[in-house]
């Protein structure tokens, strides 16, 4: 009998590699389920990856071409460090290989990595800047996200993947200018949290320049909110209550 290794994670699954691979999977077709409810989808644009808790080089992630919001853990597709896909007969999109490939590779304390063309998101990182913290939420990301400060085309070789993880550095999240937002966390649902929050703390921002200038928190005051509300545990637990709302009303993405 094989030896069960201990999660990589903080899930509140049990030790079996078996079982935490549902638990990561379930959790991820739910966050697909909810990307699509929050409009992030662009055509075939966006991927949302898992690692494999026993193959830790390899990872979960949706099939090229299928709208998230028909996504069920028994879609998932799991690619390997070449690009193969060794789980499922479905073909993985190239730029979520060449992206998430080396980002798994270079924060191995990570389990999953969400990107999306989503709206503000974009909009944003046309600017090539940070996110200010004026206000409380947007400090979830105060001195915890980078700028990928490049755009030469979509993104389809590794070594602009190392790039785009090189930029991103031991941050939370990585503006990719030009593009849209990459997100990472230590669970498939503080990944999925910090990607639904950066997107509309991008619209919070794009809203009150629009209006005025905005008042920017204190360094010591953002420093400090960001201690509460940028945490591992407390990205994950703000999933929840989306989890909790998709599992109830499309109870078939765990099919
Ligand atoms: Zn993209």
């Amino acid at each position: 009998m094989a030896e069960l290794v201990i999660p990589i994670t903080e899930s509140d699954s049990s030790a079996d590699i078996a079982a935490e691979r549902l638990y990561r999977k379930q959790r991820l077709a739910a966050a697909f389920r909810l990307f699509a409810r929050f409009g992030f989808s662009e055509g075939v644009a966006g991927h949302i990856t898992a690692r494999d808790p026993e193959h830790t080089d390899s990872f979960w992630v949706n099939p090229f071409g299928m709208y998230f919001g028909h996504i069920s853990v028994s879609d998932l597709i799991r690619v390997d460090h070449t690009g193969t896909v060794v789980e499922g007969d479905r073909p993985v999109n190239t730029a979520a290989f060449a992206i998430h490939s080396q980002v798994h590779a270079a924060r191995p304390d990570c389990v999953a990595a969400a990107h999306s063309h989503s709206l503000h998101g974009k909009a944003w990182s046309s600017l090539g800047r940070l996110l200010d913290p004026i206000t409380q939420d947007a400090c979830a990301f105060y001195e915890d996200h980078t700028l990928f400060d490049d755009f030469t085309g979509v993104v389809l070789d590794t070594e602009e993947g190392k790039r785009i993880a090189h930029a991103l550095g031991d941050a939370k999240a990585v503006i990719l200018r030009n593009h849209g937002l990459l997100t990472v966390g230590h669970s498939v649902e503080e990944a999925a949290w910090w990607f639904i929050t950066m997107e509309r703390s991008c619209q919070a921002q794009l809203l009150a320049e629009a209006a005025g200038t905005p008042v920017l928190i204190s360094d010591e005051s953002a420093t400090a909110t960001a201690r509460v509300i940028g945490t591992h545990i407390a990205g994950k637990f703000s999933f929840q209550p989306l989890l909790d709302r998709i599992l109830r009303e499309e109870p078939d993405l765990l099919d």
